[in-house]
């Protein structure tokens, strides 16, 4: 056996795959309860999503409004996801937001401040008050660098007990996770990889792993997520046995670069309609007043001088339209550039340039400035930019418990946005930076409680799953006549055009047929040359992946017969509160197909519901649940 064939060894306590907000607040967790903990990346150390985001991270701390409180963040969050989130979820995150973003202070951080010395928070969609703690607009990589900071003090204490920096937590970049190891009893056992740069095997043996993979975007054509989002996590968890939900609702991001055709997609923070921006057509006019659905009348401004008077005044005005929740707002500017009212190059007019001054803009979005300037050519100071919808966020992932994040694997466990459940149909604005650490925290608990509870029997690694990823991995090798770039491109595509933002029943079936032609089009996919530096492999790779995501986000979108959130069916149009407390649940069937069945959603606890005014819930519930809510407690 030459060297590159003969696989590398690791053994580990835990290992979480992912080295965004949520594997790093996972892994400071599993290492300060005494885990030996390794982080793997399949990019550079530091360039996960979570470093791209922009506009802030939701906490109810009060700083700028007192009478905010985690029940108002509740209750917001629900709204949001249309409520349908797990609940306890939704709970446990509103609670423990805020001590999630003081204790980032303690780890370094250091967030924008109020005049008297407080965490500044901004306004975001959805959010009744201003909740997001940010610096600028880079708040995630003040989050990233602080979370590494604080794996590198780690590594230093250490070294001062052991004299090995990694010998208690480990960052392995560059590497991909290829396969989940389990032993014969069905638990887990391990991970399967490679380096990206030589191609090397690796096989780490470790009795728990977490997933904290992110997102899926990179199976949609128009997306604002970098390159290494193919859903890894969510089909690594599907393979393992465990289970997806509500991967029909995906968040198109209202607000991507339409032009130039390179930069199509890249996010448009919402930042920029928070401070001010406001959203016109080529009529010139403010059309999102004419979108305000029913359930949200009432908390939406009806006219441009309420809106208007609101930044100053949110006490006695509405708040604007352009701060409803993503979904309308994406829909609304899909809507007006079908009716013809788009701009130049297929998108509607974001203008921040006429509502302040040109110096406050460059302070307040900076990243944005620089971003139009550099790559547009476009001065966001003195004139409007051209934004439309982009793919930027799936609301599905791994089915969890919502206090350990463990899934229905025993030793597997899932956080951030690879998890799902916590934001239901939809996600608002600022509401992910804040899960990835509260549950990237629980998650590490979870799994370091699960390895302790086992004592000293560890689960063993099955040399013959070895050999079968081994030879899983190499296949494309063998195989020649699919190129994966086209594969990919044409996958993208066809996902963007039949299960996009708008959904019919005809085109998702058809996106179906096109993916049982996938999966044979998946198994020819050859490549040239050698495993050292090999992308057109890696994407080879990667392919089988993006194509179960799809599948299951086509399956669960033809079966919901409703519009709910991030899944809009035009046979559809409205939501249907039957559907309400359903759940979509894929798993792998016994020849490895995705199976689909419905799953009822966790009730939502009295003093929960109680939160909400009995109407608002009339707007969701059957009547059947409205009259639980009603029976006297016993
Ligand atoms: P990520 O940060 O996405 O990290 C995933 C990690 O998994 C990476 O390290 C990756 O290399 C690794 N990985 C993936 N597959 C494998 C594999 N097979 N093997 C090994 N490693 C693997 N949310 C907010 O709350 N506020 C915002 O202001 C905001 N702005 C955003 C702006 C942009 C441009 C984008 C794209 C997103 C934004 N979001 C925002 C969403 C938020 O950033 C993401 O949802 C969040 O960062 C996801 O974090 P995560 O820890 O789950 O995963």
């Amino acid at each position: 056996m030459t060297d590159l064939e003969r696989p590398e060894r690791h053994e580990y306590d835990v290992i979480v795959i992912g080295a965004g907000g949520a594997g790093l607040r996972a892994a400071i967790e599993a290492r300060e309860q005494g885990l030996r903990t390794a982080v793997i990346c399949k990019s550079l150390f530091g360039k996960a999503h979570t470093v791209m985001a922009e506009g802030g991270i939701a906490a109810s701390m009060g700083n700028a409004n007192e009478k905010d409180s985690w029940q108002v963040h509740f209750r917001d969050t629900m709204r949001g996801g249309k409520f349908l989130n797990n609940p306890r979820m939704a709970e446990l995150h509103a609670k423990e937001a805020p001590q999630r973003v003081w204790e980032l202070e303690t780890y370094g951080a250091l967030f924008d401040r109020t005049p008297d010395g407080r965490i500044s928070q901004r306004n975001f969609g959805g959010h009744e008050y201003p909740r997001l703690a940010h610096v600028g607009d880079r708040t995630g990589l003040e989050l990233i660098r602080t979370l590494q900071q604080k794996i590198v003090s780690l590594q230093q204490d250490d070294h001062r007990e052991t004299g090995d920096h990694e010998s208690r937590l480990r960052v392995f970049a560059e590497l991909t996770i290829t396969d989940i190891l389990k032993d014969e009893g069905g638990v887990v056992s391990g991970a399967f990889g490679y380096w990206r740069e030589s191609g090397k095997f690796v096989v780490f043996s470790a009795p728990a792993i977490i997933l904290a993979t992110g997102g899926i975007g990179k199976s949609f054509k128009v997306t604002s997520n970098s390159w290494e989002y193919t859903g890894d996590g969510h089909a690594l968890a599907l393979r393992a046995g465990a289970a997806l939900i509500n991967m029909e609702f995906i968040q198109f991001h209202p607000t991507g670069m339409v032009w130039p055709p390179s930069v199509k997609g890249i996010l448009v923070t919402e930042s920029v309609r928070g401070d001010g921006g406001v959203l016109r057509n080529s009529d010139g006019n403010r059309f999102m007043f004419d979108y305000v659905p029913d359930v949200f009348r009432g908390q939406y401004a009806d006219s441009e001088e309420e809106a208007d008077r609101w930044y100053k005044d949110p006490e006695n005005n509405k708040r604007p339209p352009e701060l409803l929740p993503r979904d309308e707002v994406a829909r609304a500017i899909n809507s007006e550039v079908k009716e013809g009212r788009g701009s130049p190059h297929g998108g509607v007019f974001l203008d921040v340039s006429t509502r302040l001054p040109a110096e406050e803009i460059t302070r307040r979005l900076p990243s944005m400035h620089h971003q139009f300037k550099e790559l547009a050519d476009v001065d966001i100071t003195a004139e409007p930019m051209e934004v439309g919808p982009t793919c930027h966020y799936v609301m599905g992932g791994v089915e969890v418990d919502a206090d350990t994040a463990a899934t229905a694997v025993p030793g597997l466990y899932a956080a951030g946005e690879v998890a799902g459940g916590m934001h239901g149909s939809n996600r608002l604005g600022g509401n992910s930076l804040s899960d990835l650490l509260v549950f990237g925290r629980r998650a590490g608990a979870g799994a370091a409680a699960y390895v302790a509870a086992l004592g000293d029997s560890r689960p063993a690694v099955r040399e013959e799953d070895v050999a079968t990823a081994t030879e899983v991995a190499l296949a494309p090798f063998r195989a020649a006549s699919e190129n994966p770039y086209t594969v990919h491109s044409e996958m993208q595509q066809k996902m963007n055009d039949l299960v996009g933002i708008i959904r019919r029943e005809g085109e998702v079936r058809e996106a179906l047929e096109m993916l049982d032609e996938m999966d044979e089009r998946v198994k020819r996919v050859g490549v040239q040359g050698k495993r050292p530096f090999n992308p057109g492999w890696h994407l080879a790779l990667d392919l089988r992946n993006m194509l179960a995501v799809c599948r299951c986000v086509a399956l669960a979108a033809l079966e919901r017969n409703e519009s709910r959130g991030g899944h809009t069916r035009e046979d559809f149009p409205t939501m249907d509160p039957q559907w309400r407390g359903v759940n979509l649940v894929c798993t792998i069937d016994e020849v490895g197909g995705v199976a689909l069945r419905r799953q009822p959603v966790p009730e939502i606890r009295q003093d929960l519901l109680e939160l909400f005014e009995r109407s608002e819930l009339a707007k969701y519930l059957t009547g059947e649940e409205l009259a639980r809510r009603d029976e006297p407690a016993v």
